[in-house]
Order: structure tokens, then C-alpha cells, then sequence
């Protein structure tokens, strides 16, 4: 089996200005495709018989160990990519929607107080990672951070919303001001996608399908 790089769902140029085209384009084309090449290089001639990468890394204690830390950086980045590029939209959607915005409201004290905590967290991250808001094992929202490409789904997390906080992200507009492209990020983030996610999320726990 191969796993392959996704479609982008806008062009390049979609959330300009807040994230510029030749950003986009490499950090899709060039640095994505890696991680998909990686991770197909990773698997070959092992029997992997998983379709879905976001399975094999809710699942990656479970790999050969020769593959494990492969699997994890570049499965990795491909899971992290290809949720992060339908996290974003051209124009935005504002702010989070129905049950997700409940939730946000009695578990994280509302919007403004999540957008606070979710900054906060991004800055503190030390070199390259990622920022989310996950569904934790008891159903609850909780912001987080990964180093490298760890997904919050190898401790049972599922991610309602990432944002990418590799230099690679945003080197080129904003230089060293990771600030900056945050604040970027909250001008293009698909708050519908992440409400739809949420729901999704506490269904699936609350009715896990059995084999
Ligand atoms: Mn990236």
C-alpha cells in the first residue's frame, strides 16, 4: 500500500495575506511530499495493512520497533498535514459553532480565555511542533503542544484543531515572529471543520464501533 499526498482543498494563493502563496506552496509541495515519501519508504516490505495513518499512529506502541520512530515522524507529519490544510479556509469561519462552542464555554472558560491558552501554549513550544485543541480520553477539550510531528493521537487524543508551529510554516512572511503568524491564523482558521470534528469525536466515543 501507498499513502499519498491530498488534495489541497484552495489554491495556493487562497489565504493570502495572512499566509503567502510561496509558504504554501513549499510547505505542501516540498515539505508535505516528504513526509508521505518518508513514510511509504518507512513501511515498505512490512506487512502494514492499515489504511488509515491516523490508526497506525493511535497504534504505534504496537509497530516494529525498527519502524516505530519512522512511522512516528513521518506518519506523523502526514496525519499533522493533511488536518492541518482543512483547518484553514480562505476568509475564515469566525469562531466555533454548537456543541463545540458549549463545550469550549463550560471546559475552557469561553472563546477569548481558549484563544489565550492556546497562544500561550503555541509561544512556550520550544523549536518545532505543533499547537492543538484535542478531545482528551475523558471526553474533555484540553490545549496542548507536541514536539516534531507527534500526534496527540498516540496518547489517545483526538485533535479538533492543530496549528503547524514548524519555522517552515512561516519562515518566509514572518520570519522569527511566530506571534505574528499566529495572530495570521486566526484570520483563515475553519471554525465549521472543527465544530464538525468535535461532534464527530464525542459520537465516536460515545458509540465506538465493535468489531
Ligand atoms: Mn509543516
Amino acid at each position: 500500500m501507498n499513502f499519498k499526498l491530498p488534495e489541497l482543498p484552495y489554491a495556493f494563493d487562497a489565504l493570502e495575506p495572512h499566509i503567502d502563496a510561496r509558504t504554501m506552496e513549499i510547505h505542501y509541495g516540498k515539505h508535505h511530499q516528504a513526509y508521505v515519501n518518508g513514510l511509504n519508504e518507512a513501511i515498505s516490505g512490512h506487512d502494514i495493512s492499515c489504511p488509515c495513518v491516523d490508526e497506525l499512529l493511535a497504534s504505534i506502541y504496537t509497530l516494529p520497533e525498527e519502524i516505530r520512530s519512522a512511522v512516528r515522524n513521518f506518519g506523523g507529519g502526514h496525519a499533522n498535514h493533511c488536518m492541518f490544510w482543512t483547518m484553514l479556509t480562505p476568509g475564515g469561519s469566525d469562531r466555533p459553532m454548537g456543541e463545540l462552542l458549549s463545550a469550549i464555554d463550560d471546559e475552557l472558560g469561553g472563546f477569548d480565555h481558549l484563544r489565550e491558552q492556546f497562544t500561550r501554549t503555541a509561544m512556550r513550544r520550544f523549536g518545532s511542533g505543533w499547537a492543538w485543541l484535542c478531545l482528551d480520553v475523558h471526553q474533555r477539550l484540553v490545549v496542548e503542544s507536541t514536539p516534531n510531528q507527534d500526534s496527540p493521537l498516540m496518547h489517545g487524543h483526538t485533535p479538533i484543531l492543530g496549528i503547524d508551529l514548524w519555522e517552515h510554516a512561516y519562515y518566509l512572511k514572518y520570519q522569527n515572529r511566530r506571534d505574528e503568524y499566529l495572530k495570521a491564523c486566526c484570520h483563515v482558521v475553519n471554525w465549521d471543520i472543527a465544530s464538525k470534528r468535535y461532534t464527530e469525536a464525542v459520537q465516536r466515543k460515545a458509540h465506538p464501533v465493535t468489531a
